[in-house]
């Protein structure tokens, strides 16, 4: 963001709006602005972590809290039985355009194979 604030950690503490789909202490699950597929939703920790790369040794019980809220995004969006892709974009070859760790839930169409 222009101020140099984590756009992702704005919106966890509601300063910037969002199409909150699930949310807990922790975790927050809101849809992507710009969605690539029928269900497009972006699921991130509240504390900032930039990246899988700042993902340490004790964030065992927060991933494991977040791929809970992805199951549970997927239950929500209709997506569970269907199928869906789960993808954590890293770095500049990595594709990532917030520095801020998140996971895309991809799904209500089928996923091709591999990504471009
Ligand atoms: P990535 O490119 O993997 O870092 O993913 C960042 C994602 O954030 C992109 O899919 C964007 O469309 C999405 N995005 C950017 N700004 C917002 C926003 N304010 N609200 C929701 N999604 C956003």
């Amino acid at each position: 963001m222009a101020d140099g604030r984590c756009m992702f950690c704005a919106i966890a503490d509601g300063e910037l709006p969002s199409t909150v789909v699930y949310e807990d202490d922790e975790v927050l699950a809101f849809r992507d602005i710009a969605p690539r597929a029928p269900v497009h939703v972006l699921v991130v920790p509240r504390r900032h972590l930039a990246s899988v790369m700042d993902v340490a040794d004790g964030e065992g019980p927060l991933l494991a809290r977040i791929f809970a809220a992805i199951g549970e995004v997927a239950r929500r969006e209709g997506v569970a039985d269907s199928g869906f892709r789960v993808v954590s974009n890293a770095g500049r070859n990595g594709g990532q355009t917030v520095a801020h760790l998140h996971f895309h839930v991809l799904g209500g169409r089928f996923m091709t194979w591999p990504p471009g």
